[in-house]
């Protein structure tokens, strides 16, 4: 089977996609679509479905039927050789995902193809824990009761994801809910839906039966809504802005829904004067300009020791400007355009705000002469706290600096934000280094480093960054429900008047 678009042949200009419901490719009950565009050369690429209500409500009910079917009556040990099945096929099928997706995002090859080729391991690490979710007997106070807990599937998972990465995005979700016994629904961004269209081929020829996994795109905003407040399904797992987290867990609150909701960050990189300074300025680099800033981890202020700000911010505008923008689909180019028009135009309203709060336009700034949806690697200087610059999150490459002068300050400025996503910490001194993590309200800090993520870690935010985690063991306890069953031991008769 190919991951191709379905007929490549049905537009002289246009790859087609369609839906995946139920284990069959089709077309919106509506028969509408809409183009996607590649953010390289702005114009319309691909054409895929633009569902509506009806659809998602096809794809919820395959999804709960798909429960009742064989895939509910597995058992961890045939869903890990499954799961184990679709890795290999992700692995053989990356160069072709990863095109699509830098097709769809502008996202450079180099990251998207070293994503695809690391994303089977997300598959191959939860397919190891599938057959090992086990349950307890429970002691209690009451001897002719023998108690033990299982765990079941949650049920369905209604899955919502953003544009920048939606593969990654996706598989921290999938991959513990098929482990766990689940159903999936996934309603991907409006503005990168290919991919996941593409990769439910995948899915089908692992074996994994039909209804299982399920894609349904549209323009409307409404149709994440409706899943996420759909009765139909049992868990909503969501990455996105900050904004639309909260109304999703709205929406999901309405018929009780649990919730794991990975949204944005304004991450700080704290440099000490004992730091490396170029290997720092190197995380720097790595954390505001690799993906053009467009991730939510993005380490998008720099806190430095009033002693080595000039060198530090000296050495990253020198990388800056040499940093190559072009074409993303090229391994030489460093940064490639804006992913779409909205998030190019934020940027651009942002650097119009940090001039009209007084910022300082150290280096890089729209790129005017490209035509294009290009911003130059950006480092404001002369930024305050109170900049909305500071505070908000911008999505994009753009790096704001501060300085500090204590330890003390260093931590009150990096938690000085709403977000808690992540963070880093520059130094030499070992007792610095784990003493001022331990004080950062970030839900992943690296110490001399940046940007490192793994299947087994967890990973998510504290205060307006989130809430749960994903990745790690305890992720997939996420995606299951604890029964506990109480086994009569005496028969004798009870009075039925009181508790047991
Ligand atoms: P977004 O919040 O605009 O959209 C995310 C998804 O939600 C899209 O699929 C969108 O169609 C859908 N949606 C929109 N309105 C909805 C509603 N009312 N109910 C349900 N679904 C709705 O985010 P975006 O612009 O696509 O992505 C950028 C944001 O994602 C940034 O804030 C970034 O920090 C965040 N992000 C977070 C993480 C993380 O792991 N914490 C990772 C990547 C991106």
């Amino acid at each position: 089977m190919s991951i191709q678009p379905s007929s490549p042949t049905a537009s002289a200009v246009l790859d087609t996609f369609q839906l995946h419901i139920d284990g069959r490719q089709v077309p919106a009950a509506s028969g509408k679509t809409f183009d996607t565009i590649d953010p390289y050369t702005r114009e319309p690429w691909a054409r895929v479905p633009d569902a509506g209500m009806q659809d998602m409500d096809a794809a919820i009910a395959a999804a709960r039927l798909a429960l009742d079917g064989p895939w509910g009556r597995m058992t961890g040990f045939e869903r890990a050789r499954l799961m184990r099945r679709l890795a290999e096929l992700i692995e053989r099928n990356a160069e072709p995902l990863a095109r699509l997706e830098v097709r769809d995002t502008g996202k450079l090859y180099r990251e998207m193809i070293f994503q695809l080729r690391y994303l089977p391991e997300w598959f191959n690490y939860y397919a190891g824990l599938a057959d090992k979710i086990e349950g307890r007997t429970v002691p209690t106070d009451k001897p002719n009761f023998f108690v033990y807990t299982q765990r079941q599937p949650v049920g369905v998972v209604a899955a919502i994801i953003p544009w920048n990465a939606p593969l990654m995005l996706m598989s921290m979700k999938l991959a513990p809910a098929l482990a766990a016994g689940c159903s999936f629904v996934l309603k991907p961004s409006e503005h990168a839906p290919a991919s996941t269209l593409a990769f439910a081929r995948l899915v089908e020829e692992a074996g994994i039966p039909p209804g299982v996994f399920n894609v349904v795109t549209g323009l409307d905003r409404g149709l994440g809504a409706h899943l996420a407040s759909h009765p139909g399904v049992d868990k909503v797992v969501f990455t996105g802005s900050t904004a639309t987290g909260r109304a999703v867990a709205q929406a999901a609150a309405s018929q009780l829904h649990g919730v794991v909701l990975e949204l944005g960050g304004k991450s700080p990189q704290i440099v000490f004067d004992d730091a490396d300074v170029a290997a720092a300025a190197n995380g720097v680099i790595a954390g505001i300009f690799a993906a053009g800033g467009q991730t939510c981890m993005a380490g998008s202020r720099l806190i430095a020791h009033r002693s080595v700000v000039d060198d530090l911010v000296a050495r990253v505008a020198g990388r800056a400007a040499s940093i190559r923008l072009g074409d993303p689909q090229h391994e030489a180019t460093e940064m490639g355009p804006i992913s779409n028009r909205p998030q190019y135009e934020r940027i651009r309203d942002y650097l119009r705000i940090a001039a009209e709060e007084g910022a300082t336009l150290r280096a890089g700034g729209i790129d005017e002469q490209s035509g294009g949806w290009f911003v130059r690697p950006t480092i404001l200087t002369g930024v305050t706290p109170a900049m909305r610059v500071a505070k908000e999150e911008i999505f994009g490459p753009v790096l704001c600096v501060l300085a500090f002068d204590t330890e003390a300050e260093a931590i009150a400025l990096a938690n000085d934000t709403e977000y808690g996503l992540a963070g880093s910490v520059w130094t030499q001194n070992i007792q610095r280094a784990h003493r001022v993590a331990g004080r950062l309200r970030a839900g992943t800090v690296w110490i001399n480093s940046y940007r490192a993520v793994s299947p087994s870690v967890p990973f998510g935010g504290f205060g307006a960054s989130g809430l749960g985690r994903e990745n790690g063991l305890e992720s997939i306890l996420d995606f299951m429900e604890t029964q506990s069953v109480w086994v009569e031991l005496g028969g004798a008769t009870r009075d039925p008047f009181r508790m047991a």
